[in-house]
Parts: C-alpha cells; structure tokens; sequence
C-alpha cells in the first residue's frame, strides 16, 4: 500500500496515475496506517516539492518551481518531478515517460494543426513527455494518418451509430464488456430485438436532420445471434436510417465459434464493408486458458471462409501480455495471422477491468506473466509493417499492461473510420442496445456528455422508454448549447 499525501489534490489524478504506472500492484492509500511507502505532494504558490518516504525516512525528493495553480503550465513539469522521483525509486523507466491519458496522439494532432513538422513533434514527446523516440515516432504516425481520414467529414452536420448485441458464447477471463451467455437468453433474443428497435426508430427520427457516415456493430458477439436473426437487425438499420451518406459498417464477427459460411453469405450480402474476426492469440492452451472454446484452426479456417465469400475488409485483433505468454507465443500468433494477411490488425495490450474474472485471479495471473510487453508491442509493430499496414489509431486505457497502448495498423484504405472518430471525440455517436454509451460532443468546448443505457439485458428490455427519455434529453440539452453558442 502507497500513503498518498497532499495540501491540494488539483493533480491527485495525475499522481495516482504516475504510481499506477511504476507500481501497478500496490494499492493507493490516502491514511498512513499500514503503509510502508507515502508519495507526498507538497504544493505551494511558487514551488511544489514531491518527496517520496520510506517507513518514515525521507529517501528522495524533486522540486519544480512554478505556481501549481497554473495549470496549464504546472502540469507538464509536475508530472515530469513525478516520474523522475518514481523512475529512480523503482529503477526502471517507462516507454511512455510521463504520459498517463488515454489519447497520448492528441498532442501531435494540436501541433500538427499549428504547422509544426514531424522533428519538432517528436522532439516535444522526447522532452518534454518524457516518452521514448519510439512511442513519440508512433503518436506522430498516428496523428498525421488521423489528419489524412478525418478530412472529408463534417463533424457537426454528420453522426455515426453503435448497435449492441451484448451476447457472446462464453465468458473470456478478461473480457469487461456487456456479454451474457447466449445459450441464457436464446429464447428472449426476439424480445431484445424488438426493445433494440424501438430504441433505433427514435435515433432514426431524433437524428435525421444529420448524415449517418458509420455503423458499427459490436456487443459482445453479433455473429452469436442466428443468422436470420443478424440479418433482421441490419435490414432493420436500413430501413430506418438514412443511409446514402454511409462510408462504413463494421460487424464484429468476434468469435470463429459463431460463425459459418450461411453467416459469412448472409454479410457479404448485405451492405457490411468490414468485420472483424478476433484471435486474440493463436496459441491454443491461451485460447482454452482464457476461456474461448475455440482453437486456432478454427480460426483459420474463418478466416480462409470469409475469404472465400468475397469478405475484402477483414481486421484481426490479437493481445499481448496474455497469461502464460512470452514473446515466443506473440511471435507465433503474429506469424499465422501473417499467412491469413488480414486487412487490418489491431493489436491490444492486456487491461485488466476491475469487472473481469481475470481481475480476481491476479495473484495468479502475475505468477504467469512473463516478458517484457513492450517488446511483444515492437515486434507486432514490425510484423504489421511487413504486412503493408500502417498504424493508424492509438489508445490507452485504464489498467493496461506495462501502462502501454492498443495501436490499430491497417492497409491503405482498409482502416475503420469509426474508430478514429470515436477516438478522435469530435463527432456525435449515438449508441442502441443494452450496455452503450452515446457521446454527443462539443468540440468548441472540448466537452463531451455520455449518456448511458443500463447494462444488464433484462431492465434494458424494460426500461427501453427511459434510455430513449434519457437520449432525448441528451440531445435537447445539446440543441440548447449549440443554439447558444451560434
Ligand atoms: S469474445 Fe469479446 S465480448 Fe465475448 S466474452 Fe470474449 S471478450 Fe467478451
């Protein structure tokens, strides 16, 4: 346990990230009782001094002169003292210096706008950020790729959609999000149609005034409904949006378990330009460890099926960082998911949410960690490069392994635009379906306001009019600022 002490907490977020970081296992404490370590922030009008303290001796400390109070240009040097002072301490650095938010790109979009080029951007990452030529190399990549996409969309005339289908075959240990078993609920999957529809015709109406340019479909499994039952959800997106402005729509066909070439015709048939079909790794005792009833031929053989149907955007997501993984393991996922030569891969660093079941087996899942993720990350890295893709999106998240980053690489033209707008946070998305959360943004005020819909399936089913309240007054509250600002 840390005993974190401060006179302010103007940066206790940010200082709790840093300790994070550097001592992802100890949990941070704001009473001294049973601590063996106190991170202290002391921050006053001209000088702020952290000093880290050892079962009560003082064993190092950092000052930075500058006015807390400011903000703007406390933060940078703050956090750098920060990370020094638990760089030395634990004797080790991290590949992202000082950076702790989850869009560490946002910086090079800024000064890429301003006109900087790419050696003074990369040289800001370095010094100031503290990150190595590497990841600073990457975030300018990313952000300049960014640039290139999101040019042809209008933010605020256009929108784009998320349909949750949160059902899934079974359980992975990491797995954070909206999933029930599928089996569970076969008999109820018309019901939560029906809700889902409802809930879409309201989005439909409330946002004609705007273009529809991406849809995306994701849960839990879509591809874990029937056939005829994913073909029911699609026909229904398109009968009620306007979809002449569409660029893109993804299906999340996940799990090789749920998928067939009925379901794979069925796509290819409809208006779906990309799916995305999910390894995670190709080593099978990872796959039965982490709880996917799958093998990797099974996934090849997906693979080589929606090939075969004429499936001409298919990503691949893999995880490094995985139990019981080393770099041998990351090295012969990448050189299968090579021979397949997928359109798009996306690479994730383990995070471990506090709702997975990974999270309560932690003890155990250390004992199984093995290697440097960051090296795994570099060598996914030159494996996309060889696969003619480039890295196009980059986020961080909570949790995450090694405190790194999940980087999407795609080939030219093969990137899904929906999630670099949903990264990028300047355009509304509208979610449906139990477990999803609609961002309607304010680029002029850099604010963005979520409105969620409930979790779990049954109240969604229920209460479908009070998400649907909730959006509406979303979106009233939205009309009325924008109304304000012209
Ligand atoms: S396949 Fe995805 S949604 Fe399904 S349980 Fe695993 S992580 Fe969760």
């Amino acid at each position: 346990m840390i005993y974190l002490k401060q006179n302010v907490e103007d940066y206790n977020n940010d200082f709790r990230a840093m300790i994070q970081a550097f001592l992802p296992n100890e949990k941070i404490v704001i009473t001294e009782e049973g601590t063996r370590l106190t991170f202290e922030a002391e921050c006053r009008e001209q000088t702020v001094t952290l000093r880290l303290w050892e079962h009560g001796n003082r064993i190092d400390e950092e000052t930075v002169s500058c006015d807390y109070r400011d903000k703007r240009h406390a933060k940078n040097p703050i956090k750098a003292a920060a990370y020094h002072l638990l760089s030395r301490y634990c004797k080790k650095t991290l590949p992202w210096g000082g950076m702790t938010g989850v869009r560490p790109t946002k910086f090079a979009t800024a000064r890429l706008e301003e006109g900087w080029d790419a050696d003074a951007i990369i040289h800001e990452y370095e010094t100031v950020y503290l990150t190595t030529k590497q990841k600073a190399q990457l975030c300018y990549q990313v952000a300049k790729r960014e640039q290139e996409l999101l040019e042809p969309f209008h933010f605020t005339e256009e929108y784009c959609l998320y349909v949750g289908i949160p059902f899934c075959l079974s359980r992975c240990l990491y797995c954070s999000f909206t999933a029930y078993p599928i089996e569970r609920y076969r008999d109820r999957i018309g019901e939560y149609l029906l809700a889902l529809f409802h809930e879409m015709e309201f989005v439909a109406q409330a946002c004609r005034q705007k273009r529809l340019v991406a849809i995306y479909m994701g849960g839990g499994t879509p591809t874990s409904l029937s056939t005829s039952q994913l073909a029911d959800v699609i026909d229904t997106v398109y009968r009620l949006f306007d979809t002449r402005y569409v660029r893109e729509f993804t299906v999340e066909a996940g799990r090789p378990d749920s998928l067939s070439r009925e379901m794979f015709e069925m796509l290819r048939a409809k208006p779906v330009t990309r799916i995305s079909i999910n390894p995670q790794t190709m080593n099978d005792e990872t796959l039965a460890f982490i709880g996917r009833h799958h093998t990797s031929q099974m996934i090849t053989d997906a693979f080589h099926m929606a090939r075969d149907c004429g499936l001409d955007n298919i990503n691949m997501d893999m995880i490094v960082g995985l139990p019981k993984e080393d770099i041998s393991h990351v090295r012969h996922t990448l050189e299968e998911i090579q021979k397949l030569g997928p359109d798009s891969l996306t690479v994730h660093s383990l995070a471990i949410k506090r709702a997975a079941e990974l999270n309560m087996r932690m003890q155990q899942y250390q004992e199984s960690m093995r290697g440097s993720t960051n090296e795994m990350l570099t060598l996914a890295d030159s494996f996309a490069s060889e696969m003619g893709m480039q890295p196009y999106y980059l986020y961080r998240q909570k949790n995450i392994t090694g405190n790194l980053e999940n980087v999407g690489y795609a080939r030219p033209g093969k990137e899904c635009l929906y999630n670099v707008l949903i990264m990028e946070e300047k355009m509304d998305i509208i979610a449906v379906g139990a477990g999803t959360a609609t961002k309607l943004t304010f680029p002029e005020y850099h604010r963005i306001e979520r409105v969620e819909n409930v979790k779990n399936v049954e109240e969604y089913m229920l209460r479908v009019d009070e998400m649907i309240a909730r959006k509406c007054a979303g979106f009233r509250w939205a009309d009325e600022r924008n109304t304000m600002q012209q």
